[in-house]
């Protein structure tokens, strides 16, 4: 297509006039429809997304709405595009980059800050004051791909360079969607002090978020790392991920179990990934006194907390919203040096045309999948050198 002049393109990568994006109706109904291919303005690129994986955020988004916020409501029946973990090849840049070039395989991060509000100036982007405000006559230049603004169930996407991270050559497309995923665990620790080689770290419930967890907070040298969840299969794949202990609290109390095998004390970290309503609790009994507690799930209601015990003991809370302080790098950084193989949590791979059924892989856990990638034809053809 006819890009305005101030955007680069290539002649070896012909971006059509329109393309087909997947557009969000009613709670659960997403329809293929023709979408004009998006024109990226000052500090943006054109992503050709490659392939996406799902989330079980896009679950939420497409069937309840939040986080999703568009437009100052919810996303339904706006003309939005879901989908957040996406990766793809850079084919055209908007005025001003040269941080990137055309060609370059990139995946991507969800929140690009309004770069104007106090959080996104002290490097809290995905906190940003001015999330979802990106329309109309209080345009923040804030967006949040798949959440915010339109995200990768499509054939291209814009992105901020900041958003952006590099893909090694020797990385599939399908591990490649799993970075901002464990960018998101790298965040949760990297709040929690980071500095974790050596301190004893819970991490429950074995989804996405947890498995991979597990993966960098034994990447940063934690030691143990102790898993909890009530699937066997799963918490099999946290002990390739280098668990050093699995408890499945189907038969046995979490809590008790933690203390066992750290005799009789706490830990000094707890990752919650389960979001189950006594689940802050159970932290805050797995802790030791002056212990860290990271929430890294949505719950779906209010949920009792016994603040009592937090203040005696001194415990601490962090709330942790998507995959801040540029922690995609790092977790893509791990997984180039092959620190960890997310790809253990990826299990299905379907066409883009398909993602319908996809979603219902992922919703229903068809055949234990995990993370269901969907990919966009073009990929399949040039991204044929790179299948295993
Ligand atoms: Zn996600
Ligand atoms: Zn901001």
């Amino acid at each position: 297509m006819t890009m305005p002049a101030n955007v680069k393109t290539s002649a070896d990568h012909p971006i059509p006039e329109s393309m087909k994006a997947w557009v969000l109706g009613n709670p659960g109904e997403l329809a293929l429809q023709d979408k004009p291919v998006p024109v990226p303005d000052k500090a943006e690129v054109l992503v050709r997304i490659d392939a996406v994986a799902i989330c079980a955020t896009d679950l939420e988004i497409i069937y309840h709405g939040p986080p999703a916020e568009i437009e100052g409501g919810g996303p339904h029946n706006k003309g939005f595009t879901p989908g957040h973990e996406y990766m793809g090849t850079v084919v055209a840049l908007g005025p001003g980059v040269d941080e990137y070039s055309i060609g370059e395989r990139v995946t991507v991060e969800i929140h690009a800050g309004c770069g104007q509000c106090k959080r996104c100036r002290e490097g809290m982007y995905t906190s940003c004051h001015n999330y979802g405000k990106n329309y109309g006559d209080v345009d923040k230049g804030h967006r949040a791909n798949g959440f915010t603004t339109d995200g990768g169930f499509c054939e291209y996407q814009v992105n901020s360079v900041n958003t952006l991270v590099h893909v090694a050559d020797e990385m599939t497309d399908e591990e490649a969607t799993l970075v901002v995923t464990a960018g998101t665990a790298m965040y949760g620790l990297t709040e929690l002090g980071g500095l974790v080689a050596g301190e004893s770290v819970v991490v429950t419930g074995p989804g996405p978020i947890g498995l991979l967890g597990v993966a960098v907070a034994k990447a940063l040298g934690a030691q143990p790392v102790i898993l909890t969840g009530t699937r066997d299969n799963r918490l099999e794949i946290g002990k390739q991920l280098g668990a050093d202990h699995v408890i499945n609290v189907r038969n046995e109390d979490a809590v008790e179990a933690v203390r066992r095998i750290m005799n009789g004390r706490g830990v000094d970290y707890v990752v919650e990934c389960a979001g189950a309503e006594n689940a802050v609790n159970e932290a805050a009994q797995m802790v030791n006194r002056g212990g860290r507690i990271c929430l890294a799930a949505f719950p779906h209601g209010q949920v009792p907390i016994d603040v009592a015990h937090l203040v005696r003991n001194n415990i601490y809370l962090y709330g942790i919203r998507g995959e801040g302080k540029s922690a995609t790098h790092r977790a893509e950084a791990f997984m180039r040096q092959k620190r960890f193989d997310a790809t253990l949590i990826h299990t299905h791979t379907f066409p883009m045309t398909e993602l319908p059924e996809a979603l219902r892989y992922a919703k229903e856990r068809v055949e234990d999948a995990i993370k269901v990638v969907v990919k966009n034809k073009h990929a399949a053809s040039t991204q044929a050198v790179a299948a295993e």
